[in-house]
């Protein structure tokens, strides 16, 4: 455990279901589907059709990606299952999260919900814990993601949090930067010695 995946061939994205989310962070999430099929990068995500989630996985799959979607069966009509790509369905949240996890290499965060802090809240957790080394970058638009970073420091400034944790995750402004932030973390590989890559 703790360690940086030796290679980056599927990418995780946590992003809102909402359909009424600002058009330009739906626009920015087919950008990025596009970014990752055309850097040959598998999509792993939610499995719904319905926001920033279904325009990623949409917009991947017609540019050619591989997409994967893991999806509770209780809410695949809720969240209108892309039934083009393929698809794991589990029986729980937990199941859903444990399977995106274990199939990706590094995560990415668009704008969100409440849903969408769940998971990657957890992520950070485990991050925290020493459980994995895997790149998180997130897209913060305009500071979207600010509020959350300043909740972390808050908890940082009252010693319940190491301050290196605020080193667990990288940030984007602008989203044609998402995958070359990811290709830029340090990697283990056949040329260097050490086996562990902190990135804290
Ligand atoms: P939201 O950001 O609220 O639009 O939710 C984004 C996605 O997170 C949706 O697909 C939700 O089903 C999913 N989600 C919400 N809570 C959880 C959870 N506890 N475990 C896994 N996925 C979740």
């Amino acid at each position: 455990m703790g360690l940086t995946p030796e290679r980056l061939d599927s990418v995780c994205v946590f992003c809102g279901s909402s359909d009424a989310a600002d058009p330009g962070y739906l626009a920015d999430a087919a950008v990025l589907g596009r970014a990752l099929a055309q850097a040959d990068l598998r999509l792993v995500y939610g499995g719904g059709g319905v926001g920033l989630m279904g325009a990623c996985a949409r917009a991947a799959h017609e540019a050619g990606g591989k997409v994967l979607g893991v999806i509770p069966d209780f809410l695949k009509e809720r969240e209108r299952r892309l039934d083009v790509v393929e698809t794991i369905t589990v029986s729980s949240m937990h199941e859903r999260k444990q399977i995106m996890f274990d199939q990706s290499d590094a995560f990415v965060v668009l704008p969100g919900g409440v849903g969408t802090l769940e998971e990657i809240v957890e992520l950070l957790s485990w991050r925290r814990l020493d459980l994995h080394g895997k790149p998180v970058v997130f897209h913060s638009p305009g500071g979207f993601w600010d509020p959350l970073f300043a909740l972390f420091q808050h908890t940082v400034d009252h010693k319940l949090t190491p301050p290196a944790f605020m080193g667990s995750w990288r940030t984007v402004e602008r989203i044609e930067e998402v995958v070359t932030t990811l290709r830029s973390y340090p990697r283990p590989g056949p040329d260097r010695d050490e086996t562990v890559v902190k990135l804290a």
